[in-house]
């Protein structure tokens, strides 16, 4: 087989991430239920507020930590406790020092696909925040580039594609999550692996498009190995 390039995501493709943040929003959720409000309503209030912020202040726990303080004193309008605020910072604190859980299987077969293809790990976040989760996986050597990029579009498909020298049609983006890893991906001429993860973040749910390239779906990160 050819030498390919493969572009692969982190979050929730090599490491559990969301079920984290999943966790802390219950913790939340049951500490502000007090306040008067149900759980539906709170997470909506949080939702809308960490829409605002990610469009203001990008992706990572620094800006949900805001959005957890932000619901809550909205919520809580002059009701609104320090002793909760701290609380709720203890929470973000916890999820930050969270280590990073590596899904199963997912060392082997990057140590198989290091021998074949050229690899290279493309997340979005917080550059000191993913470089942290990173260099904490192990998984760095395995990667010929580590790329943290502040959004997953087009623009920035076509820029890694420009500066890695990926020969399209032998280049793929691997990942769980369709409006970041897959569509862009597609709509950049590039190919396409969809590992579908059931606690993706509700952000990153889209339909499915297509685009020139393959669209290869697995179930497993381990299935890498029958096609590359
Ligand atoms: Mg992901």
């Amino acid at each position: 087989m050819r030498r390919e390039t493969l572009l692969i995501d982190a979050d929730d493709t090599l490491w559990e991430n969301n079920v984290f943040f999943e966790q802390t929003i219950d913790t939340y959720v049951e500490m502000l239920e007090p306040v008067g409000f149900t759980s539906e309503y709170i997470r909506r209030i949080l939702n809308e507020t960490e829409k605002r912020n990610i469009r203001q202040h990008g992706y990572g726990v620094h800006c949900f930590r805001r959005s957890l303080e932000e619901t809550y004193l909205k919520l809580a309008g002059n009701m609104a406790r320090k002793e909760v605020l701290l609380e709720i910072s203890m929470c973000a604190d916890v999820l930050e020092h969270t280590p990073p859980r590596i899904l199963e299987g997912v060392p082997e077969t990057l140590a198989y696909l290091a021998g074949r293809h050229r690899l290279i790990l493309c997340t979005k976040g917080q550059p000191a925040e993913q470089a942290a989760k990173v260099a904490r996986s192990g998984l760095q050597p395995r990667f010929e580039a580590i790329e943290i990029v502040q959004e997953k579009d087009v623009i920035t498909y076509l820029r890694l594609v420009r500066q890695h020298r990926v020969v399209k049609s032998h280049g793929w983006m691997i990942g769980n999550s369709p409006r970041s890893d897959i569509n862009p991906a597609l709509a950049a001429g590039l190919n396409a692996v969809f590992i579908p993860h059931a606690r993706t973040w509700h952000f990153e749910h889209a339909e499915l498009s297509s685009g020139p390239g393959a669209l290869l779906v697995l179930p497993r990160f381990t299935q890498l190995r029958e096609h590359f």
